[in-house]
Parts: structure tokens; C-alpha cells; sequence
């Protein structure tokens, strides 16, 4: 068997395309500021990308970059500015923050109704409860991918590998919220291939290149490689061995799978913060 690919670039350009339509067919502006704190090489070019993407789908976008000796009120200062600041629909506060800063402060501050990232306690919250506002981009992508390709997922075993507030959780909840049995596995767990090999859908969320072999992946599974790691040479490879292609049914490749995915769903975050504050203001105002 050889896995069907999942085209990540290929999908997240539909979801963009769509994304600048409702942008247009909204027909107010919409506005994404980004924070960056410190001289981090990929988050500035995250952030370039985000920019680029926000721009392309028709909505404005302000860049606020600080160097890494910033003092936290600084920027907390700036978060309570642009909370309070009508024009602004969405918040990104690019991680890691450099560590002298308390990230879950820093993320605690921002607005939950313009917290497009979804990783206030309030949206993590609404999440856990079935309820979901703004979730985590990345997450939320790999379900329009798995959406995408009619994969059925009620009743069926999900598997997550890792368990981070920006993955993996939200991840968890997302298929739970799809009547999948969900099994979390982390750096703790015992025999994880054990687990790994019941999943009809397997993520991989860890950051450890090669994790994932042939032998932890059920035949005909779906295999959703979430991780991003830099090898010596440079080359940008994921969590999942390539030899998985030759066992799951469906897979996602690195580059070119789930990485695109989380632009496009922080795009469509951003309009989902600009229509729900402006529907609010609109009920308060009348
Ligand atoms: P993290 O470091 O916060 O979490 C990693 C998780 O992996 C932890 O929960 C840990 O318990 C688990 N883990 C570590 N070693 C393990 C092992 N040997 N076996 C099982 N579990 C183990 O990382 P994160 O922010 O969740 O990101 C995970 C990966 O996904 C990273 O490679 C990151 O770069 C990537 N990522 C990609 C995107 C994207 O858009 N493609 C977005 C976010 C994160």
C-alpha cells in the first residue's frame, strides 16, 4: 500500500481563496496585529508569512517587533492598547516569548474576542466544553484536512502523540468533539508504539524527527504528521517516518501538509473574531 497524500498547499489555498471571499463579502475592514518579542530567525519569518497571507486575503494587518531585552509591562502595555483599540479584530502574539516573560501572562491578556491564536484560558475553555470559538489554528487545520478527504472518524480510535496546549490538546478535543475514542500519549507514556498501532487516525505533535515508524501505524490509517524538525543538512522533515508512506492510507507530508494549513486557519480565525465582535457591537449598540 501506498498512502494517498495529503496536499496541505494545495488545500490551504482553497481555504484561503474561500477566506478572502467572506473577507470581501463581509464588507467592513478586518485588522490582525501580530507581537514578536527577540531575534527568533523562524518566527520572523512566521511572522513575514502570516503578514503576506493576511494582506493576499484582503485583510490589514499591523507589526509589532520588539528586541528580545523588552520588558513584559511593554508589551503588555501594547496588548492593553490594541485590546481597547476598535480597529483591531485579531491578536497573535508570536511564541516562544524570550524568558524573562511569563507566556501565560502575556497570552492571559489578550482579549478572548480578538485571541485568534485560541489560546486564552477562556477559548481553551469554551473548547473543553464542546462550545468552540476561536481554537488553535494548527488543530483546527488537520480537521478541514481530515474533513477534506471524508475520512471517517465516529466511533473510530484517534491517537494523539503529544499533549501541548497548542497542539496536541486542542487536537484531543477536536476529534473527541467528532465521536473519535481518543487516546493522548506523551513523553511519559509506556509503550507508545502499542497505543500508536490501534489508531485509525494517528497525529504525531512532538518535534522529534523519525518518531513514528512503519511498524506503530495500523495499515490503511490516516497519519497526520503535525511536527516540524531542521535536520543537520537543513532539510525540513516531521515527526513520521517516510517509510509510514508504504503502511497508512492517507498521510500528510512535511513540508506541504499540515505547516500550510495553519496560515489559512488563522486567517479565517481573524474573520471569525472581526464577525463576532461586530455582530456584539452591533446588539450592544442597538
Ligand atoms: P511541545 O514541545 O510543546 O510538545 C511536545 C509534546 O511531545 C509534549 O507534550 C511531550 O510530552 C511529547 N513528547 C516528547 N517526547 C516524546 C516521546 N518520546 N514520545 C511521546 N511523546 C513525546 O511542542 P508543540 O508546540 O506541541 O509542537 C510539536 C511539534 O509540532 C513541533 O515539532 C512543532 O514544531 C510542530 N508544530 C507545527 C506546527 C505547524 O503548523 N506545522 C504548528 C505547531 C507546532
Amino acid at each position: 500500500m501506498t498512502a494517498v497524500r495529503i496536499d496541505g498547499r494545495e488545500l490551504a489555498l482553497k481555504v484561503r481563496a474561500e477566506v478572502a471571499e467572506d473577507v470581501r463579502a463581509f464588507g467592513q475592514p478586518v485588522c490582525l496585529a501580530t507581537i514578536l518579542v527577540g531575534d527568533d530567525p523562524a518566527s520572523h519569518v512566521y511572522v513575514g508569512s502570516k503578514h503576506k497571507a493576511s494582506h493576499e486575503a484582503g485583510i490589514d494587518s499591523r507589526d509589532h517587533r520588539f528586541p528580545s531585552d523588552t520588558a513584559e509591562s511593554e508589551i503588555l502595555e501594547l496588548i492593553a492598547e490594541l485590546n481597547a483599540d476598535d480597529a483591531v479584530d485579531g491578536i497573535l502574539v508570536q511564541l516562544p516569548l524570550p524568558e524573562h516573560m511569563d507566556e501565560p501572562t502575556v497570552l492571559r491578556a489578550v482579549d478572548p474576542a480578538k485571541d485568534v491564536d485560541g489560546f486564552h484560558v477562556q477559548n481553551a475553555g469554551l473548547l473543553y466544553l464542546g462550545e468552540p470559538f476561536l481554537v488553535p489554528a494548527t488543530p483546527s487545520g488537520v480537521m478541514v484536512m481530515l474533513a477534506e478527504h471524508g475520512v471517517e472518524l465516529k466511533g473510530k480510535e484517534a491517537v494523539v502523540i503529544g499533549r501541548s496546549e497548542i497542539v496536541g490538546k486542542p487536537m484531543a478535543m477536536l476529534l473527541l468533539a467528532q465521536h473519535m475514542t481518543v487516546t493522548i500519549c506523551h513523553s511519559r507514556t509506556e509503550d507508545l508504539a502499542g497505543h500508536a498501532r490501534r489508531a485509525d487516525v494517528l497525529v504525531a505533535a512532538v518535534g522529534r524527527q523519525g518518531l513514528v515508524t512503519p511498524d506503530m501505524v495500523k495499515r490503511g490509517a490516516t497519519v497526520i504528521d503535525v511536527g516540524v524538525n531542521r535536520t543537520d543538512e537543513g532539510k525540513l522533515v516531521g515527526d513520521v517516518d517516510p517509510g509510514v508512506f508504504d503502511v497508512a492510507g492517507l498521510m500528510t507530508p512535511v513540508p506541504g501538509g499540515v505547516g500550510p494549513m495553519t496560515i489559512a486557519m488563522l486567517l479565517r480565525n481573524t474573520l471569525t473574531a472581526a464577525q463576532h465582535r461586530r455582530s456584539q457591537v452591533a446588539v450592544s449598540g442597538s
